[in-house]
């Protein structure tokens, strides 16, 4: 363990936490994967990072559960000692006429995506202000900042996560703890395996690289944020989009 950095990392499972989590523990990271139902792919994500040698440990817990996700840090911290940097980014989507939205649905919409990061946030930060460090990184999505049809729940609470990261960048700001967000366009994961294959290439048509985002696209800009070349940052939107939102 030594001088490696902490990380815990929400929605690591699958998709863009997946390949986050597999970057930052090549890098030597020790890392918390977080989940909250694919046992058996987090299971074998443990197994191959422990193969390669990684610092890591898997925590199921739903990120919209206040009560796990204290025991979570606190797992964390008797585990590693400390935790240097949250990523925020389990999320779901789903997408409905704003009319057939029900209540439910709604609630479990902003639950995740949006109560989940502030449940993280509140739960991290005793130990970030008695470090006076820390870094905090929010996964957003385009569609929290250009609105996407039939998925207005969605949107809301992505454009959450933009404005409590730019609300709580200013708070922490003076603490040396820096709350940035990305913001990704559309990348190739489970959470696109509703689309047609039609809605995926006029996606593609959308957008001027002319192709769907890796993960990995996104992970690259998240361990930037996490780094130190990127210490004067904070309250930002980055997003990895291919530019199909300028
Ligand atoms: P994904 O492949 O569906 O993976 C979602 C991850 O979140 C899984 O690991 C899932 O784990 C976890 N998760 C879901 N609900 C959870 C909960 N309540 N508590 C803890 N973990 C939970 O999706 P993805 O595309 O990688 O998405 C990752 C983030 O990027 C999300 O915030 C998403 O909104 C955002 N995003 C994605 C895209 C895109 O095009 N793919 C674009 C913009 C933004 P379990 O299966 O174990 O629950």
């Amino acid at each position: 363990m030594g001088n490696r950095k902490t990380v815990i990392i929400t929605g690591a499972s699958r998709g863009i936490g997946k390949a986050t989590a597999e970057l930052f523990s090549a890098k030597g990271w020790n890392v918390l994967i977080n989940y909250s139902a694919s046992d058996k792919e987090a299971f074998a994500i443990l197994r191959n990072l422990q193969l390669k040698g990684s610092e890591v440990d898997l925590y199921k817990a739903d990120v919209s559960n206040r009560r796990k996700v204290k025991q979570m840090v606190d797992y964390c911290l008797n585990k590693y000692g400390t935790i240097d940097v949250l990523i925020n980014n389990a999320g779901v989507s789903k997408q409905s006429l704003f009319s057939e939205i029900t209540v439910d649905e709604w609630n479990e919409i902003l639950a995740v995506n949006l109560t989940g990061v502030f449940n993280c946030c509140q739960s991290v930060l005793p130990i970030m202000l008695k470090n006076k460090y820390g870094k905090i990184i929010n996964v957003s999505s385009i569609w929290g900042m250009v609105g996407a049809s039939c998925e207005v729940h969605y949107s809301a609470a992505k454009a959450g996560v933009i404005g409590l990261t730019k609300a709580l960048a200013k708070e922490l700001g003076p603490s040396n703890i820096q709350v940035n967000c990305v913001a990704p366009g559309i990348i190739e994961t489970d959470m696109l395996s509703k689309l047609s294959f039609k809605e995926l290439s006029d996606l593609k048509e959308a957008t001027p690289l002319m192709k769907l985002g890796k993960p990995e696209d996104v992970a690259n800009c998240i361990l930037f944020l996490a780094s130190e070349e990127a210490n004067f940052i904070t309250g930002q939107v980055v997003s990895p989009n291919g530019g199909f939102v300028i």
